[in-house]
């Protein structure tokens, strides 16, 4: 085994960086090339069927059979004349990956011609034999099916099917035949329909001119990258996706010198590479650089409205992976693949943009605007304070739990943070005092509201430790894990702050209905959600021990395991926003539930398998092997009358065969739980049992076999050490 990591070792360290050579000199030669743009599109299309694809897209209506065989028409051409051979409805099922089935355009007939498949209704829908994606329960046996259907909102894209050909892409919603999601995308949908709803009603207070709202969304990627030969000599990254073994190196992220450092040259070839490869499709990647561990890095796209902006983030993680193979490199998208060392999130950065091309979350230099910005600003902190734990649910993963709350990532604890002015303008607004108004009086002016914004532009002062921060100009949830698909998150954000627009409009309608002047019974709402929410508002570090007991105090929720935060999902108030605001029914949220509870029971059983397979027939057979050196040393040195200097060597076996009767045991027990735990049938009682019993024996097993690493000569050691993985040349 010590032989396949230096072999391995070997091979990364003769590796060069591949030459990259772009598509052309400019950008604007290829960047989207490879969509069915809005553009493509209108030069394909009939100018009313154009206008048809346009207008349901534009307020998510249907798209009727005629249309649509035009559009397939339309794609299909499209497609074959850049060399597409077959087409798949590419959609987001509960597994957290991308799925695809691919379908050739072509049959060859009886007479053995080429026969068109690829018709209207192929277009809007198909029936993946997907039987095999998780469902919690929603389709039973007799009812296997579900279908896909185009989602026409975001563009279809070519894809090589790595074998010489290329594949149409059709983005695709996942529901049942009973008409139940399936996949991510269909609540998300649902979801944005929410908010535009209720935050249009709000802003038609503000500005008639506005009757849509469109939610925004830039996620930072945040991702790891080893050498593949390496990763492949390390079963743990191959089989769970993270170390579960590994002693820090000398040299980790204490010199903070890798942030913003130069890029290493394969690294960098991988990256533009996939730069290049994202723009053909569309896909507007801006920046790179690397983030604070070594062997850390982070894209992030330029925001796009939500539902596009996920579908590009789910892509980008599939091509990333894709175009790592080409360079020898693999992408470790886990959010904890190394101990002691950062761990990876993404960054969702959200907002919320107007027909009229306002974002809602600027502050802005017109006074009767501040008014409209407060409303959403000051709505958003009421809805994330009273649905923290729902958020919290929805960040709920084996992988998230080992970076919630640990090095370097925000607790599991959801709080706000708003920067000194903004929190001092809405301190202002709650203590003045009620104002009154005679005619003619600026409202503006005395609640001091016309003196806020300039303030504001250049007050970018940051604060890296909030879950939920307010970066100028938009929220960043940063809680968010590195492997999610944000759209869970994304429809729960969105959920709740149309439910709170909603309640908004309710209490401003009642308070205008007693004849109370607009601006005033705005200002008196805001100055009560206020009240009733600043205990979330936290500006502090964040990662402190010190905020985990203020918190306390306050009363905010800190849930830290993952089987708890899930059952938020199940609480009564949940299941009715998602029901009120029409984003999930009852079945659909508890499939999800389930769902969730068995990836996560699922993962920590591999981590567990891997662990105990790694600790008995790797480390501790090293270990002795180690010893027996050692024995033989010692007695060497006993039988030449050396005795003295045989005892440190003793020592050093007494160490050993402790350290190896703690990991031996350690892992007995740990198969022993779960053993237990499997036979336990209640999914809920299961996954505490895996998150308490079971990954309760991880760090003590951990800790030896770390200690064994020390210990046991480097040439003997079989596993690739963290100093080897993290340093990428
Ligand atoms: P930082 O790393 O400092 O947080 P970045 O520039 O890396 O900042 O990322 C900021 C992200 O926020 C980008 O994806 C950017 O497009 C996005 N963003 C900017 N404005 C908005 C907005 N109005 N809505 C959503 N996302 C936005
Ligand atoms: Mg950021």
């Amino acid at each position: 085994m010590s032989n396949f990591r230096f072999k391995a070792l070997e091979i990364a360290q003769s590796r060069q960086a591949i030459i990259v050579t772009p598509p052309s000199e400019r950008v604007g030669d290829f960047f989207g090339t490879n969509t069915f743009s809005s553009e493509v599109m209108r030069g394909l299309l009939s100018p009313e069927a154009y206008l048809k694809v346009t207008e349901a897209i534009y307020t998510n209506g249907p798209i009727d059979r005629a249309i649509a065989d035009e559009v397939a028409g339309a794609m299909k051409s499209w497609a074959v004349s850049k060399g597409a051979t077959h087409y798949t409805h590419w959609f987001q099922p509960l597994t957290g990956e991308t799925a695809e089935k691919h379908d050739a355009f072509f049959d060859i007939s009886a007479d053995g011609k080429a026969m068109e498949k690829f018709k209207g209704s192929a277009l809007v829908q198909q029936e993946p034999d997907a039987s095999s994606f998780p469902n919690g329960g929603l389709r039973n046996t007799f009812e296997a099916r579900g279908y896909t259907g185009w989602d026409p909102s975001s563009p279809a894209f070519l894809m090589d099917n790595g074998a010489g050909g290329k594949t149409l892409c059709i983005p695709s919603v996942f529901i049942s035949y009973t008409g139940e999601a399936l996949d991510y995308k269909t609540p998300l949908l649902k979801s944005l329909n929410a908010l535009d709803r209720a935050a249009t009603a709000v802003c038609q207070y503000f500005d008639r001119s506005i009757t849509k709202v469109t939610p925004t969304l830039g996620p930072e990627q945040e991702y790891f990258v080893v050498d593949r030969a390496l990763f492949y000599a390390r079963p743990d990254l191959v089989l769970a996706g993270r170390t579960v073994f590994g002693h820090q190196p000398a040299r980790g992220q204490q010199l903070d010198d890798h942030y913003f450092g130069s890029i290493p040259p394969r690294v960098n070839a991988f990256m533009v590479d996939f730069e290049f490869e994202s723009m053909k499709l569309g896909m507007p990647v801006r920046t790179r650089h690397n983030e604070v561990a070594p062997g850390q890095f982070e894209v992030a796209p330029t925001f796009e409205e939500v539902n596009l902006a996920i579908d590009h983030n789910a892509l980008l993680m599939d091509l990333m992976e894709k175009v790592a193979e080409k360079h020898n490199l693999k992408v470790l998208f886990h959010e904890k693949p190394f101990s002691g060392i950062n761990g990876s999130g993404k960054h969702n950065n959200w907002s919320m943009g107007t027909n009229t091309g306002v974002n809602l979350l600027a502050p802005t230099s017109k006074p009767k605007e501040i008014l409209r910005f407060l409303t959403f600003l000051v709505n958003v902190i009421k809805a994330v304070h009273d649905n923290a734990d729902l958020l919290r649910a929805t960040i709920a993963s084996a992988g998230n739990e080992y970076r919630l709350g640990a090095n370097e990532a925000p607790p599991a604890i959801v709080s706000i943070f708003l920067g000194e002015t903004l929190t001092k303008t809405l301190e202002d607004l709650e203590t003045k005092n009620e104002i009154s108004i005679s005619k003619g009086d600026n409202v503006y002016y005395k609640l001091g509201l016309n003196r806020i914004p300039n303030l504001l532009r250049d007050n970018t002062d940051r604060n890296r430790t909030s879950p939920f921060a307010f970066t100028g100009n938009k929220f960043e949830f940063r809680a968010v894990g590195s492997s999610a698909n944000s759209a869970s998150t994304m429809t729960v954000l969105n959920g709740i702050v149309a439910d709170q627009l909603t309640k908004f409009k309710y209490d401003l309608d009642t308070r205008l209905g007693r004849g109370e002047k607009k601006e005033l019974a705005i200002v008196e709402i805001l100055k009560e959600y206020y009240t009733a929410s600043k205990r979330i508002l936290f500006e502090g570090n964040g990662y402190s021990d010190e905020w985990v007991a203020e918190a306390k105090t306050r009363g905010l929720s800190n849930i830290a395991s993952t089987p708890d935060a899930l059952g938020i999902y199940m609480q009564p108030n949940s299941l009715a926003l998602f029901e009120r605001m029409g984003i999930m029914n009852h079945a659909e949220v508890e499939s999800r539930y389930e769902i969730e509870l068995e990836k996560y029971i699922k993962t920590v059983q591999i981590e567990s398998r891997v662990m105990g397979d790694l600790a008995m027939n790797h480390v501790v057979s090293t270990a002795l092997k180690y010893q027996h050196k050692l024995a033989e040393t010692a007695r060497n040195l006993v039988e030449l009358g050396m005795t003295a200097e045989a005892e440190p060597i003793k020592d050093i076996l007494r160490d050993i065969s402790a350290r190896v009767i703690v990991i031996k045991k350690q892992t007995e027990s740990m198969i022993d739980a779960r053993k237990r735990a499997n036979n336990v049938t209640d999914t809920t009682e299961r996954a505490r049992l895996y998150a308490n019993d079971v990954k309760g024996h991880f760090e003590t097993i951990r800790y030896e076999v770390d200690k064994l690493e020390q210990i046991v000569d480097d040439e003997d050691w079989p596993l690739v050490k963290y100093r080897e993985l993290l340093f990428v040349k």
